[in-house]
């Protein structure tokens, strides 16, 4: 299409007015040049109205004449009221476009919202299902999670935070003879009434054990192994029994919480104990079979000599060497009566433990037992020296018993110590003990034998020992025992022993 500028109906248009306008001599007017239908059609006279939609023109309506001529004003009002029924009937197009157009939009609208509602609706549906079936997962853990806590052959109980507790099982009820609704809702310590807490054999208190706990809930640290106690539990009703906790954090949920397991072991202990007693009475019965067979063994060379010894001197008549084998039945029967004293001495020791106890200087026993062996030591060329710490602390002791000890050390000491050598007897204070030495210059012990030498008829070399029947050491050793002290020795083979006896300093 061409132009619309130099139209006449496109300036009738631009100026929008509501009335008409009339051009006159058209062919002689500047639209002759400007508006292509003039001088073609020869016009004359042109009258036009624009047309105007809600305000605005959107056309032009126009009547053209090939005669100049002015119009009279009932063409012009004619051209009026058509224009403005064209009006009319262009804004009703529209508006009926429009609501064409609105409708079309509210359609797809109402389409694009029924499928979103689909889908939502889709979603919901599928949300639902999984909710359903997240809330069956949810009821059936929490029946495992019931039937365990219910069904448990063990105590279970649950607190939080504050160590309150917030589940309590049948078989803690039975144990404790408190009951679930007692318990739940309390705090953790309510069990002191009933529970008498011990760790690794040391009293706990349960209000630690709940401070731990809270510890642990702010710091996220605890000594797991402290949470771990025996306890002895009195029930209300005035029965009771023995029992073993572990307490154990149970994290990643939304609520931490604690959980403590509680097993009676009340059967458990008794049987350990019977089983520990069997075991002492089969160990007992082993030291006592052991004991009458190396005593047996004991008796049996000195019986022998005597039977011997009995039986010459029924078939021989010389005074001399009847005298001989009345001399060696006097030794085997000494040998026998010593032996027996020892072994009485050991039963007494074994059995005895209430021996009565003094607070005495120990240097005075030593003093005792050197004026006692002086003369021995010069009998046997032996220097006999004592070395003792003065203002020494004193001990708590049996004197007797002490004194026994003692003796059986010196005469060890004198026994494997050749003549010209020398014994030296010495005490000091180390550490909260009192220590006595027997030191010799004798003939040692090899450190095979040096473990062995307090074990009960242990003799190194029988042979050699012609004295004891290897009872002296451990009937020293058992009296050091008594007194809570011990014995050692250090000794070098061809240089000489040194036997320490140590006990405790008296606490006052
Ligand atoms: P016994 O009463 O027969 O002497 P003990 O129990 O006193 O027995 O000693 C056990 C063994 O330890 C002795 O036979 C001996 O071999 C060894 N013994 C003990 N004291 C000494 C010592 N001072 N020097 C060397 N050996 C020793």
């Amino acid at each position: 299409m061409d132009k619309p500028d130099g139209h006449i109906c496109f300036d009738v248009i631009r100026r929008g007015s509501r009335e008409p306008l009339v051009v006159n001599n058209l062919l002689e007017s500047a639209y002759a040049t400007t508006d292509p239908n003039v001088v073609p059609y020869q016009l004359q006279t042109y009258i036009g109205q624009a047309v105007a939609c809600q305000n605005t023109p959107v056309g032009s309506l126009c009547v053209v004449y090939q005669r100049d001529f002015v119009p009279d004003l009932q063409d012009i009002q004619l051209l009026t009221t058509l224009a403005m029924a064209l009006s009319i009937e262009e804004e009703r197009k529209r508006s009926e476009q429009a609501l064409l157009d609105s409708y079309q939009l509210l359609e797809h609208r109402v389409d694009q919202r029924t499928a979103d509602l689909k889908a939502a609706n889709a979603q919901l549906h599928q949300e639902i299902v999984e909710r359903k079936q997240a809330e069956t997962a949810l009821r059936q853990s929490e029946e495992r999670f019931r039937n365990l806590i219910e069904q448990s052959q063990d105590g279970i109980l649950l607190m939080d935070t504050d160590t309150c507790i917030i589940e309590w099982n049948p078989v803690l009820a039975r144990i404790t003879g408190i009951t679930r609704e007692e318990a739940v809702g309390q705090p953790f310590t309510l069990l002191q009434n009933n529970m008498v807490l011990e760790h690794r054999g040391t009293p706990e208190n349960i209000e630690r054990v709940s401070t731990t706990i809270k510890h642990y809930f702010t710091t996220k640290q605890a000594d797991w192994d402290q949470l771990s106690f025996q306890s002895n539990v009195l029930r209300p009703d005035g029965t009771g029994c023995i029992t073993q906790s572990i307490v154990f954090p149970i994290m990643g949920g939304e609520h931490p919480m604690l959980g403590c397991i509680t097993r009676d072991i009340t059967e458990l202990k008794i049987a350990g104990e019977q089983a520990f007693q069997l075991e002492l009475e089969q160990e007992r019965s082993r030291i006592l079979a052991d004991f009458i067979r190396d005593a047996s063994q004991e008796f049996s060379t000195p019986l022998s000599v005597i039977k011997t010894s009995t039986y010459l001197l029924t078939q021989i008549d010389d005074p001399e060497k009847q005298k001989q084998h009345m001399a060696s039945l006097d030794k085997q029967v000494a040998h026998i009566q010593a032996l027996i004293e020892s072994m009485i001495d050991m039963a007494r020791l074994d059995s005895d433990d209430d021996i009565p106890f003094q607070r005495f200087d120990i240097n005075k026993l030593i003093d005792e037992i050197r004026v006692r062996i002086t003369s021995i030591a010069e009998k046997k060329e032996l220097a006999l020296r004592c070395d003792l710490q003065a203002n020494l602390p004193l001990i708590d002791g049996n004197h007797k018993s002490l004194h026994q000890a003692m003796i059986k050390l010196v005469e060890n000491a004198f026994e494997f110590t050749p003549a010209g050598g020398s014994i030296t007897l010495r005490t000091h204070q180390e550490k909260d003990t009192v220590v006595i030495t027997v030191k010799d210059t004798g003939i040692g012990i090899h450190a095979a034998d040096l473990d062995r030498i307090f074990e009960r008829f242990y003799r190194v070399d029988p042979a050699r020992s012609r004295r004891g029947a290897g009872l002296g050491l451990a009937i020293a050793k058992k009296i050091a025992e008594n007194h809570l002290g011990h014995i050692d020795v250090e000794s070098t083979p061809g240089e000489g022993s040194a036997f320490r006896l140590v006990l405790p300093i008296s606490p006052g």
